[in-house]
């Protein structure tokens, strides 16, 4: 947990039941309105990761990419968006993986980095862990190192930071 962890928690709105009975949804609009608190929070990951020569930072979409941005600005490094299926135009490599009901899809553009580039994964949150978990394995496999998973919001209840461990991935998150 980050150092801001408490505050930037405390910032963040839970939305009982939305979108569906029983998900408390953890909605981040106003940490972004506050813009004292997205401050802290890019800087969070700015102190993490400044020192670990990062190549790429990978977000997913969507919220993820308001965190990637800036921190790859920050980082002067490259921006690589991981985006839900039927968004990329040129050729892209894709990883499914399975939902409560159904499937999903993760897809990446296959000339987004060189192999061996060290990159960071960003999202919003990990829940279950499978979206983090895919966009990790499509990285692994189209030949880049994952240096960390980062998310602002972890919910350990729900296993998905573990998951992601268990799969030898490290994992850092803001607050939880
Ligand atoms: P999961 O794959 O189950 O770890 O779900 C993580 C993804 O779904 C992230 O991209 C989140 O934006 C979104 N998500 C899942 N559960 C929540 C929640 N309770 N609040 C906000 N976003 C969520």
């Amino acid at each position: 947990m980050s150092i801001y962890g408490d505050y930037i928690k405390s910032v963040i709105r839970t939305v009982p039941d939305w979108p569906n009975p029983g998900v408390n949804f953890r909605d981040i609009t106003p940490l972004l309105q506050n813009s004292a608190a997205f401050r802290k929070l890019i800087d969070s990951f700015v102190h993490r990761y400044q020192e670990m020569d990062i190549d790429a930072v990978a977000a997913i979409d969507a919220r993820g990419f308001i965190v990637g941005a800036p921190l790859a600005y920050e980082l002067g490094c490259s921006f690589v968006p991981v985006r839900k299926k039927g968004k990329l135009p040129f050729r892209t490599i894709s990883e499914t993986y399975t939902l409560e009901y159904g499937e999903a899809e993760v897809e990446l553009h296959s000339d987004a980095f060189q192999s061996g580039d060290r990159i960071l994964i960003v999202d919003d949150l990990i829940a279950t862990g499978g979206t983090m978990l895919a966009a990790a394995k499509l990285i692994s496999r189209s030949g880049g190192q994952v240096v960390e998973t980062a998310t602002i919001v972890d919910l350990p209840d729900l296993g998905g930071s573990q998951r992601i461990r268990e799969a030898k991935y490290s994992v850092f998150a803001v607050c939880s």
